[in-house]
């Protein structure tokens, strides 16, 4: 049975310069009749979850009577649930909001801050400035929320280390239990891409953006902040159940336009275009674009590829349990290829070789090893 369930709200105040996730504008008459459809599909679930995500999109630009409709369609789910998060951006989270998560059973806050530098913000495209990220992370723990995580984004055009250092010493002072630092990327088709292509910005060069990252790699466990997967940190017992399980290879339900279900063996995607999305709800139609059945082959080597991003790697025993595969005979040439470059290294107990995970080094080309390993 599915132990995560997703939902997504595929809603922005405006697209952010670097955005390629399924967000269109806040339309307050389509966000009315996506939360009805929500909540009929809330309906068709069974059983519990052992954690849940409202993620997007932006769910905090809705408004209190459409967050009421969903996070009141969810109340019979968050029993018996750990983890409950919802995604959050600085310049609409309110008290209000935050005290109606509260109530509802949600435990943990993810805000998108992104950076404390004003002008950074301004060059990706964000609607807030730093006294509001701020202010959010503050108004969120004086509403009672113990687990505050924080995104940021380091490699910004013309960013050095400089600055992301002020970045990540902001977040420190706040009470936050968890970063996700992630690299910015140039995803064509975004408004960054554009204007990188007509040179008018200036992505840091690939050696200072490593040198971010390793900086991120020392400053955060100095202080207290474990990193326990390629882009995440954590105080210790704050890691993000959600994502854990993701990465274990368990299985999970995604409701809402562009969410992905993986559940017996089975992946299926629903339809990103929100208003198609809509549309066939609403007539009772299948929103599912794609639909795989992933040999177990395929699903054991999925899970290799996002389990070696974690700090404990993979464990021989657990990929045997878990798979029924020998991990040595299905990856054999790809770990060869990965100890050669240095970026895994074998994990050995009493003088045996246990599994293997991520070097140093690999951290930094995380995703090569991922790729050779899927
Ligand atoms: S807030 Fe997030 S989902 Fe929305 S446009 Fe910005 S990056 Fe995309």
């Amino acid at each position: 049975m599915a132990k995560t369930l997703y939902i997504h709200i595929p809603f922005c105040r405006q697209k952010c310069f670097y955005c390629d996730f399924c967000s269109i504008p806040y339309d307050p008459a389509l966000a009315g009749r996506y939360a009805d459809i929500l909540c009929r599909q809330f309906k068709s679930l069974n059983g519990s979850f052992s954690s849940i995500y409202v993620g997007g999109g932006t769910p905090t630009v809705l408004g209190l009577k459409l967050l009421r409709k969903i996070f009141g369609g969810l109340r019979l789910f968050s029993r018996g649930c750990r983890e409950f998060s919802v995604e959050a951006n600085p310049e609409s989270l309110t008290a209000d909001k935050l005290a109606l998560f509260r109530d509802n059973g949600v435990n943990r806050i993810s805000i998108g801050v992104q950076s404390f530098d004003d002008a950074k913000l301004k060059k990706l495209g964000r609607c807030h400035d730093s006294a509001q990220a701020r202010a959010a992370v503050r108004l969120a723990r004086q509403s009672g929320f113990k687990n505050i995580s924080i995104d940021l984004i380091f490699g910004a055009p013309g960013e050095c280390l400089r600055e992301w250092k002020k970045d990540l010493a902001q977040a420190c002072s706040l009470p936050v239990t968890h970063v996700s630092a992630y690299a910015l990327s140039y995803e064509r088709g975004t408004r960054l891409w554009e204007t990188f292509k007509k040179t008018a910005v200036d992505p840091p060069e690939d050696d200072m953006a490593a040198a971010m990252y390793e900086y991120t790699m020392q400053y955060l466990p100095r202080k207290g902040f474990r990193q326990y997967e390629i882009s995440n940190f954590a105080i210790k017992g704050f890691a993000c159940r959600h994502n854990l399980s993701y990465w274990q290879g368990d299985e999970y339900v995604g409701i809402g336009a562009a969410a992905v279900s993986y559940v017996n063996g089975r992946r299926i995607t629903n339809d990103d275009d929100v208003s198609r999305f809509i549309k066939k709800a609403a007539a009772d139609k299948s929103v599912a674009v794609g639909r795989d059945s992933l040999p177990v082959l395929s699903r054991a080597k999925e899970a290799a590829a996002v389990k070696i991003r974690t700090r404990e790697g993979i464990d021989f025993g657990w990929f045997r349990r878990r798979f029924g595969v020998d991990f040595m005979l299905l990856e054999n040439e790809a770990v060869d290829g990965l100890l050669g470059k240095k970026l895994i290294a074998y994990i050995r107990r009493n003088g045996k070789i246990k599994g293997v995970r991520l070097t140093r080094k690999g951290f930094l080309f995380g995703d090569e090893a991922s790729s050779a390993l899927v």
